[in-house]
């Protein structure tokens, strides 16, 4: 036995998210967005799983990310790379065929002067003002698509689209369809997993999931399982505290389990005396700040089971993934990509 922690990735899980979400888009595509290490769960291993589920078109945010996916399904999907290409990386992209999602004049500039002819997107800022080129470039660029720089889809991204009654969505949704009809017979793509949500209107022809696949949604099933081993149980006196800072102080006797378990893992210090772990099916609350290796949890209501060597469950079916990212303060995305090199990943087919 280690004492390291284990975080078990059930890829049949990944893959029917993707084709629940497949299954509510009948008349679009659904791709994948497999970025930061398919959100820290292995983009190889989760790309390979999505490939074999059907899915096509895949997005990662960096060139060398791209590589890695393209080396593990293959030469027939389309990867498109979202932070877009840079001069000095334009042979990565016509050596592994990878399409550049161009997002600013300057990435325009470096891919029609490049000359690849690998497939592109162009990507506009429809009001989030993050990554997309402005509207003002919608004309220049639908002419140069008509003649010889003919994009192979046409992408927006929305800020608020885990609501579907904020003004913001339907005001973008307004604002990409007009650049849409702009560009005629071109592929168009605006929705990521809050986006799929939001019904036939935004799905367009082809949609980006991330998170959704990977269980920190609604409605989605669990893919990631992150268990932690006990090291040492011991019991505490009313008045005694725990760990850094002592910012923990117990009112009553309680029996504490420290894990083997820590912010190097990506168990961020945000979880200190909000989140929880499941051991024996209890609800074990943290007590005390996280901190970098280990994390004490208060097993009172589980005592019989607290035993050096035993588990708990710290992200899976009874410890929500969205429910701990709520409670430590951040979301889901945050927590599947802190995951630590440390943390063993094991695959679940
Ligand atoms: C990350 C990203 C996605 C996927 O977003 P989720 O919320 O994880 O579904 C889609 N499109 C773009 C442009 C992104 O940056």
């Amino acid at each position: 036995m280690s004492y390291a922690p284990v975080t078990t990735i059930n890829l049949s899980a990944v893959a029917s998210n993707w084709h629940r979400l497949s299954a509510r888009a009948p008349g679009s595509e659904t791709g994948a967005t497999v970025k930061a290490d398919g959100y820290g769960l292995g983009a190889v291993e989760v790309s390979k799983a999505l490939f074999a589920a059907g899915c096509r078109t895949f997005f990662t945010a960096y060139a060398n990310e791209a590589i890695a996916v393209r080396a593990a399904i293959g030469s027939e999907p389309r990867i498109y790379v979202l932070n877009g290409p840079v001069k000095a990386e334009r042979a990565l992209y016509t050596d592994h065929n990878l399409s550049g999602v161009l997002s600013t004049p300057e990435q325009v500039e470096c891919w029609f002067k490049g000359r690849l002819e690998q497939p592109f997107a162009l990507k506009f800022d429809t009001g989030m003002n993050r990554l997309g080129l402005p509207v003002s470039e919608v004309s220049a660029l639908s002419d140069a698509a008509a003649r010889d720089h003919t994009p192979s889809l046409v992408m927006s991204h929305l800020a608020c689209g885990e609501d579907a009654s904020n003004p913001m969505t339907i005001r973008q949704l307004g604002d990409f369809r007009a650049i849409a009809d702009h560009f005629p017979g071109i592929p168009k793509s605006l929705a990521n997993s809050a986006g799929c949500a939001l019904g036939p209107d935004y799905a367009f022809d082809l949609t980006r999931p991330g998170i959704a696949l990977y269980g920190g949604a609604p409605d989605t099933d669990t893919v990631v399982t992150l268990t932690a081993k006990i090291l040492s149980v011991h019991d505490v006196e009313p008045g005694e505290t725990v760990g850094y800072g002592a910012t923990h102080r117990f009112e009553a006797p309680a029996k504490l389990a420290t894990l083997s378990l820590g912010y190097a893992d990506g168990l961020m210090r945000s979880f200190s005396n909000t989140g929880i772990a499941i051991l024996g099916g209890q609800p074990c609350p943290f007590v005390g700040r996280v901190s970098m290796d280990l994390a004490t949890i208060d097993v009172t209501a589980a005592a019989p089971l607290a035993k050096p060597g035993a588990s708990v469950e710290v992200l899976g079916e009874q410890a929500d993934l969205m429910a701990q990212a709520s409670r430590a303060g951040t979301i889901s995305y945050e927590l599947l990509t802190a995951l630590g090199p440390r943390v063993e990943r094991t695959y679940e087919r």
